[in-house]
């Protein structure tokens, strides 16, 4: 299995809807978020994806939320900011532009500081 990863940094703000602790009040962070794609087979190229088609496909969203309030933009309006909704996101939004190839989204990991970061995993 071959295995490509790209890292994406963005800054934003947020709040924790109903956390209790300081999480509920606005903060910001200098997120990264690092896309796994993985395959058997590799393209004509030689490779599993091309870096250019992950990064495409997080441009538009990163470009959205980079100096934003997280809290204000669809669907983080309604969704929990969280980490891991936020990871969750990056790979519905990734997996979506790799439809109709043989690579997949095998991992997100969505980093809020250089030392805390969830991630989401598809069965
Ligand atoms: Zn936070």
């Amino acid at each position: 299995m071959y295995e490509v990863i790209v890292e994406q940094p963005f800054s934003a703000a947020h709040f924790l809807k109903d956390y209790p602790g300081k999480c509920a009040q606005i903060h910001g962070h200098n997120y990264r978020v690092q896309i796994t794609v993985e395959g058997e087979a590799l393209n004509e190229l030689g490779m599993v994806v091309e870096f250019e088609v992950i990064k495409q496909a997080l441009k538009p969203w990163i470009d959205r939320f980079d100096h934003g309030f997280l809290n204000e933009i669809p669907p983080f309006d309604v969704v929990q900011p969280s980490a891991e909704n936020l990871a969750k996101f990056f790979h519905d939004e990734v997996a979506r532009a790799l439809d109709g190839t043989s690579a997949r989204v095998s991992y997100v990991r969505l980093f809020e500081t250089e030392k805390c970061s969830a991630g989401y995993r598809p069965k």
